[in-house]
């Protein structure tokens, strides 16, 4: 991967820069920054060697125009709080704000534009539609570096086509998270225990073909447990559920069987009637969950199985909660395995934004996991060995 010395100096050049931003909001709050602070290394390098930066990125889902709802507004106040000076945002992604602002930037200041996803062809299957907005911020740039992590495995305008256009290199966080989950796919130190939960199931439940080939033992929790649970012919309520995936995941259980790899399942489950904050929660057996509740996290048996199954992993990647978290009473299931993983001497790698929010919101200290990961998506597919764009366009 090329580095951002190979872009040479780059003191009075106007440097593109993809970050990942996409932070969790409550409101306008932002409630876990770490995104935001683990893209300052590249930010703050490019600055202090007179770098004009321009920081392009995006935030949730707006549906290819502009949506308040989504602006980096709050992005870039807290940018600005984090590195010590005022962080411009543009009106616009491409359009007379942005070039404008681009324009005006002095030696060591940072800028940011408007969420790239405000504009439809940033996504667009069409190559020529993001190649067309790519050329639209080049035009802005002299320099481009590549430091999202998080939506490098995307063939994205901002990710991908902007490399084709100017001068790129990789940045810090790039390399940064390479190097750290490049230990979990070269030779991993075994057991290698992963453990997949969340609520992004059809995504997820893709992945699980592949880490078959390579984990000792998978612990299944969140909202995924339940199509493994309807695999076994349990009811599930009204739990999240991937019905037409229910075949596939039986495929996944023989797979498991034929190569003695372990799958571990929840054997109690914390259920409700509604998915709230104060709903009353109840425990039932896995195989007991009534029809009108749906289950909100893995129960304190479950919790304490898969507790032990981590203790003596040698490598454990862990995506995805266990729980909903967010709300104290389905909780433990994902303390109880933040807890085993920063107790344990493994190799501990936790990716996926809510993921890693959880680690921090629920007080643990970052420093006893080995590598917390910006990036979900981009991170599984590594740990895949798949193929990531944003990565090949930035070979050497
Ligand atoms: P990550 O961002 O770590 O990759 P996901 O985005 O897939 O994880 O999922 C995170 C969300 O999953 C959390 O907001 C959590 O509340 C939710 N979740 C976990 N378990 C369940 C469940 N049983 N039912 C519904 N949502 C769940
Ligand atoms: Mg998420």
């Amino acid at each position: 991967m090329k580095t951002l010395e190979s872009l040479g100096d780059v003191r009075g050049k106007t440097v593109l820069v993809r970050s990942d931003f996409n932070v969790p909001l409550d409101g306008d709050t932002i409630t876990d920054d770490g995104r935001i602070k683990a893209a300052l290394p590249t930010l703050t390098r490019l600055a202090e060697a007179g770098a004009k930066v321009l920081v392009m990125a995006h935030l949730g889902r707006p549906k290819g125009k502009p949506d308040p709802k989504f602006s980096l507004a709050p992005v870039a106040k807290r940018l600005g709080e984090l590195v010590g000076q005022d962080v411009v945002l543009a009106e616009d992604t491409v359009g007379e704000s942005a070039k404008q602002v681009a324009a005006s930037l002095e030696e060591g200041q940072i800028a940011l534009v408007e969420n790239v996803r405000f504009d439809g062809r940033e996504t667009s299957k069409d190559d020529a539609e993001r190649s067309a907005l790519a050329e639209e911020y080049a035009a802005l740039a002299d320099l481009y570096v590549s430091d999202g992590f998080g939506v490098v495995h995307r063939k994205q305008a901002s990710v991908y086509d902007i490399a084709q256009k100017l001068p790129s290199a990789a940045g810090e966080l790039v390399f940064k998270e390479i190097d750290s989950l490049s230990k979990a796919t070269n030779n991993p130190d075994r057991p290698y225990v992963v453990i997949l939960g969340g609520s992004k199931v059809s995504d997820k439940l893709g992945v699980i073909k592949n880490l078959l080939e390579k984990a000792d033992r998978l612990l299944i929790g969140g909202g995924m447990a339940f199509t493994f649970l309807k695999a076994q012919g349990y009811g599930v309520g009204s739990s999240l559920l991937e019905e037409d995936q229910v075949d596939t995941v039986k495929g996944y259980l023989e797979t498991a069987k034929e190569r003695g790899v372990e799958i571990v399942l929840p054997v109690d489950v914390v259920v409700a009637p509604e998915f709230k904050a104060d709903a009353p929660a109840t425990v039932v057996d896995a195989d007991s969950i009534p029809d009108d509740q749906m289950g909100l996290d893995i129960g304190p048996k479950s919790a304490e199985l898969y507790a032990s199954k981590i203790a003596d992993a040698k490598t454990v990647v862990w995506n995805g909660p266990m729980g909903v978290f967010e709300f104290d009473a389905f909780a433990g299931g994902t303390k109880a395995v933040a807890q085993a993983m920063s107790d344990g001497s493994g190799y501990s790698i936790v990716g996926g934004g809510d993921s890693a929010a959880a680690v921090r919101t629920l007080g643990f200290d970052e420093a006893t996991f080995s590598h917390i990961s910006t990036g979900g998506g981009a991170s599984l597919e590594f740990l895949e060995g798949k193929d990531l764009p944003g990565i090949s366009i930035l070979e050497d």
